[in-house]
C-alpha cells in the first residue's frame, strides 16, 4: 500500500480569518488563546518562520507546520532610489515560482504600499507595462496579504496606506481581493483602516455595484485618463465592455450609496487627453458625482510612444477644473528611478531570476 501522497501545496495560514484559524486551533484541541498568539506572531511581529513562535509548544508548531504554509511571499530583490525615505521597489517570489513587484513610497509622514492583485494583467491599456506581457494568474488572498506582511517585515512597522495600484486588476480578482482587505483590516491583525486602503479600477462596473454593498470604507479609485468613449476606448480597451456613461452613472450610485467621495485618476498624456477643452468636458461630466481627481503626468515606459505634457499644460489643465469647482490634486509620479513608477511593474526580471 503506498503511502497518502503529501499535498503539493498547503493552504496559506495569510489567507485565513482569525475566526478561521481559531477553528483550526480547536481542531487540534488548543487552548482558545492560541489562535490570537499565532495572529500576533503573523500581524504583529511579522513571524516568517514557525521557529520563531518560541511561546507555542513544539508539537503545535510541527502540526502548524504540516496543515498550512507560512510562505505566502518573500522579498528576492529590493532596489531603492537614493536618498532618504525614498521610493523602493521589492521583487517578490511566490511559492510557485512566480514573480510580482511591490512599492513602498514614503511621501507627507505616510508610507504608500503599492501592491499587485494579479500576476500580469487582462485589459492592456496602452500606457501601462504591466498588460504588456498578458495574464498568468490571480494573487490568492494569503498571497496579497503576505505582500503587506513582507512589506512590513523589511520596513520594521505596518505601512500606513496601502495602494491597489501595482500589476493587474483588483476587481477582476474580486474574492481574494476582498478577502485580503478584510484580513489586512482585522484590528487584532494589521489594523489597517479601510480608509487607508484603495482600490483602484480600470472600471469593471459588478465590481463597483458589489463593492458598494461590502459596507467597507475603502477608497474607491477609477482609472479614467479620457472624457470621451472614442479616446478612452483607444487608451483603455475595457471600455468597450463597460462604456464611460454606464460607468459613470455606476459611480454616481456607488458614491449615493456608500457615501463616500471616488478619485479619478486621470493620467495627461501630451496631445492625446491633455487639452483645455478635454478638460471643460472631464469637469463636465464629473459634475454630478461627488468626485476628486487626480491628475498624474504620464510616466515614460517602453511599450508606448506617448509623454508628459510640459508643466505649464498640466497646470492650466489643473486650472481649468479648479474653475469649475472639481476637487483635483496634481499627483506626481515617484519611482521612476527604480522603474517603480505608476505603470512601470512588470516582470522584467523573471528570465535572470531562472538562472
Ligand atoms: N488595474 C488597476 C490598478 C493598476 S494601474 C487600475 O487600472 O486602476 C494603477 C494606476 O496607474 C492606474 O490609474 C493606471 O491607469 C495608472 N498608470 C498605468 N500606467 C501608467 C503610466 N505609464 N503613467 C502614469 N500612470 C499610469
Amino acid at each position: 500500500m503506498s503511502a497518502s501522497p503529501l499535498p503539493l501545496s498547503l493552504p496559506l495560514i495569510h489567507g485565513l480569518t482569525h475566526a478561521q484559524l481559531t477553528e483550526i486551533c480547536r481542531e487540534l484541541d488548543q487552548p482558545a488563546y492560541r489562535a490570537r498568539q499565532i495572529w500576533k506572531w503573523l500581524y504583529h511581529r511579522f513571524a516568517a518562520d514557525w521557529s520563531e513562535m518560541k511561546n507555542l509548544p513544539l508539537g503545535l508548531r510541527q502540526a502548524l507546520a504540516h496543515r498550512l504554509s507560512l510562505a505566502s511571499a518573500a522579498v528576492t530583490r529590493s532596489q531603492s532610489e537614493a536618498g532618504v525615505g525614498t521610493t523602493t521597489k521589492w521583487l517578490i517570489a511566490l511559492a510557485d515560482g512566480d514573480w510580482v513587484e511591490e512599492v513602498l513610497i514614503p511621501a507627507r509622514g505616510r508610507t504608500t504600499l503599492c501592491v499587485s492583485s494579479q500576476v500580469g494583467c487582462k485589459f492592456n491599456c496602452a500606457f501601462c507595462a504591466s498588460g504588456k506581457a498578458g495574464f498568468r494568474r490571480n494573487l490568492e488572498t494569503g498571497e496579497i496579504v503576505g505582500l503587506v506582511v513582507v512589506a512590513a517585515r523589511n520596513l520594521g512597522a505596518i505601512p500606513s496606506n496601502l495602494v491597489f495600484m501595482g500589476m493587474g486588476e483588483p476587481l477582476d480578482n474580486y474574492d481574494a481581493v476582498l478577502a485580503a482587505v478584510r484580513i489586512i483590516n482585522d484590528a487584532e491583525g494589521l489594523s489597517l483602516g479601510a480608509r487607508r486602503i484603495t482600490i483602484s479600477t480600470c472600471g469593471i462596473i459588478p465590481g463597483i455595484q458589489r463593492l458598494a454593498q461590502e459596507g467597507l470604507q475603502v477608497e474607491l479609485s477609477i482609472s479614467l485618463h479620457a472624457s470621451d468613449d472614442a479616446l478612452r476606448s483607444r487608451l483603455l480597451p475595457v471600455n468597450r465592455k463597460y462604456p464611460l456613461g454606464d460607468l459613470l452613472e455606476a459611480c454616481r450610485i456607488y458614491a449615493e450609496q456608500t457615501g463616500r467621495l471616488i478619485t479619478f485618476e486621470y493620467t495627461l498624456i501630451q496631445g492625446v487627453n491633455d487639452s483645455p477643452e478635454q478638460a471643460r468636458e472631464l469637469a463636465r461630466i464629473l459634475r454630478p458625482i461627488h468626485a476628486r481627481v487626480n491628475l498624474i503626468p504620464l510616466s515614460t515606459v517602453a511599450e508606448f510612444e506617448g509623454r508628459a505634457p510640459p508643466a505649464p499644460v498640466v497646470r492650466e489643465f489643473l486650472n481649468i477644473l479648479e474653475r469649475a469647482r472639481i476637487n483635483a490634486t496634481l499627483r506626481i509620479s515617484k519611482g521612476g528611478g527604480v522603474d517603480a513608477a505608476c505603470g512601470q511593474l512588470r516582470r522584467r526580471h523573471e528570465s535572470d531570476l531562472k538562472l
